[in-house]
């Protein structure tokens, strides 16, 4: 479905490029919930932006390329970085982090649903016929289809999320990003949200990507899951897996901070901050706030690679571990 070969990309700044994204290589399947997670600043949304083809002055890639591939109405196709944007609501669809910003304010939802609906698509029918098709799709997804009418700011923020999720998805693409799809709502809503995405991922048997700080949301719907830290991935596998034994130190660090239901025992956050990408640290950068740096760790770049079927991560300590028990 999505291959990220070799990716790096930064942003241009006066002082010189910033590296947000840093030789990535992973894939996500067809038909699966693959989770981004790390702390805020790491790459995820950039990483989104590029995975989407959103690349425009400061954002830059600098190697490598995405390749988006499915088959579509029983049509194969194949995109790769700067050719995906073609493909934008048909195969692949976005919902950004702020749903308010990417909805025209002074425009009503019926008409951002006509606008986002290719021509093509449409073929010979009216307005009113496209917007039937919409009210449809709209109750199939629970919404009431008199949200058409309104303006954005008379929906609240988590109408406004479905509303947008709805539009995402209209077209059925094989693929959707969803950036931070519960942040700044509250609980109960967040809730709604992730089952709403779930249901549509069941149904229309489609990838969904989704980049969420909160390790709750990953551990709760997503089958294998991407950790980064410093704009690259730290720890890749089956969340379940991942979960009852993380295997990177920063891993092990974000899980272990968990509340856990019973557990009374005080968490400890994780120490530190994460470098400045502007100015990372050499070797592993992780290492200043990783209990079990070592000078080999200060020196040496891990390499991001499979450590147990499906399990793949970038720490020096798995593979001195493997190497010590061949
Ligand atoms: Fe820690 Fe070294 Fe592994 Fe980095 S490579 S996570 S510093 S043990």
């Amino acid at each position: 479905m999505l291959k990220i070969e070799n990716l790096s990309a930064s942003y241009q700044t006066i002082d010189g490029p910033v590296h947000v994204v840093k030789h990535l290589n992973f894939d996500i399947r067809d038909n699966e919930i693959f989770g981004i997670a790390g702390e805020s600043g790491c790459g995820k949304t950039t990483l989104l932006r590029v995975l989407y083809d959103i690349i425009q002055y400061p954002l830059s890639i600098d190697e490598g390329r995405v390749v988006l591939s499915g088959v579509k109405k029983g049509v194969p196709y194949e995109l790769t970085t700067g050719e995906i944007r073609k493909a934008w609501w048909n195969n692949i669809s976005y919902v950004p982090q702020a749903a308010q910003s990417v909805l025209n304010p002074i425009m009503r939802l019926k008409d951002q649903f006509l606008d986002s609906i290719p021509k093509q698509d449409r073929g010979d029918e009216s307005k009113e016929q496209t917007l039937d098709r919409v009210r449809s799709y709209l109750k199939e997804l629970g919404l009431s289809p008199d949200v058409l009418n309104a303006y954005p700011f008379q929906l609240s923020g988590g109408m406004r999320q479905r509303a947008i999720i709805a539009l995402a998805t209209f077209m059925s693409p094989g693929l959707i990003l969803a950036d931070e799809p519960t942040t700044a709502l509250d609980v109960v809503v967040q809730r709604g949200i992730l089952m709403m995405l779930t249901r549509l991922q069941k149904q229309y048997k489609n990838t969904l990507v989704i980049v969420s700080h909160d390790m709750g949301v990953h551990y709760q719907i997503c089958d294998r899951v991407g950790i980064m830290y410093s704009g690259s991935l730290v720890e890749l596998g089956p969340t379940a897996d991942l979960f009852r034994e993380p295997l990177h130190p920063y891993s092990r660090m974000l899980i272990g901070a968990l509340p856990v239901v019973g557990d009374k025992s005080a968490k400890e956050g994780i120490p530190g901050r994460p470098p400045s990408l502007k100015d990372p640290p050499p070797g592993c950068r992780f290492a200043p706030r990783c209990p079990r740096a070592s000078e080999r760790c200060r020196r040496e770049v891990p390499e991001f690679r499979q450590v147990r079927p499906g399990r793949f991560a970038a720490c020096h300590l798995l593979e001195e571990e493997a190497q010590s028990h061949a």
